[in-house]
């Protein structure tokens, strides 16, 4: 009998701490219309879509919209500890990660920090720390996507984030915000924006410049805004 009531109890834990936080539920985005998320086989017109969107179409004007569906209502990132760092380097690192993605907080979805050691998994995207990529990135975010009927499913592997190997000795006001800037640029692929701007002000941008500032541009945010406008799985043409 009490094994019954624990298996019942940890259904019950996951039912509540992993799918009770949809749209809707406190803290999350507002339940969107069905219409905004049942896009697959709808064809939008590249037009009306590309003006006034940013660089949404730096892409070409032919592409598909793939997002994260909003009924999400929030995103859980998880923040591991940075395994080859210790103490204050480790701390600092982490710290300015958790910024660049903060800086994407409520654009659109509720951001969820998950720093725990300790976590189930119910994160939607995972930072990934990596001391360099096989492509010399600086970062890489990686998106899956698959259709479900006239859903579009969107998925993450994981959203590495390169540390250079200064930061472990030398970590100061620049590096803070060179780390925070790949993230903040490496936020905005996993959040749906699969190409690069050709403005060096923008965020994604697709280097980081010595004067390239942690701070997301209004053309970014408008960019990541537009795509979100859109019925998710629709064809842009
Ligand atoms: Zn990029």
């Amino acid at each position: 009998m009490f094994r019954l009531a624990c298996y019942a109890g940890i259904v019950f834990a996951i039912y509540w701490f992993g799918f009770r936080d949809g749209c809707g539920t406190k803290g999350a985005l507002a339940c969107p219309p069905p219409e905004l998320e049942e896009g697959i086989g709808v064809t939008l017109d590249a037009r009306e879509v590309c003006p006034g969107s940013g660089y949404l179409c730096a892409q070409g004007r032919n592409f598909q919209v793939v997002r994260w569906g909003l009924d999400k209502g929030r995103l859980r990132v998880r923040v591991p500890p940075v395994e080859f760092l210790q103490g204050e380097s480790e701390r600092k690192v982490r710290a300015a990660v958790v910024e660049g993605i903060k800086a994407w907080d409520r654009k659109p979805f509720p951001i969820v920090i998950d720093d725990g050691n300790y976590t189930l998994r119910f994160w939607d995207i995972r930072v990934v720390w990596t001391q360099g990529l096989n492509n010399h990135a600086l970062g890489q975010a990686r998106v899956n996507w698959k259709i479900d009927g006239k859903r579009m499913k969107m998925e993450t592997d994981g959203m590495a984030v390169v540390i250079p190997p200064a930061a472990a000795s030398g970590f100061n006001e620049g590096m803070h915000e060179y780390i925070k800037a790949v993230t903040m640029h490496e936020m905005s692929h996993a959040l749906g924006i699969m190409w690069h701007s050709d403005s060096t002000r923008d965020i994604m941008y697709p280097q980081i410049l010595p004067n390239t500032m942690a701070q997301l541009s209004e053309r970014d945010l408008r960019t990541v805004e537009a795509l979100y406008e859109l019925p998710n799985g629709a064809m842009v043409q």
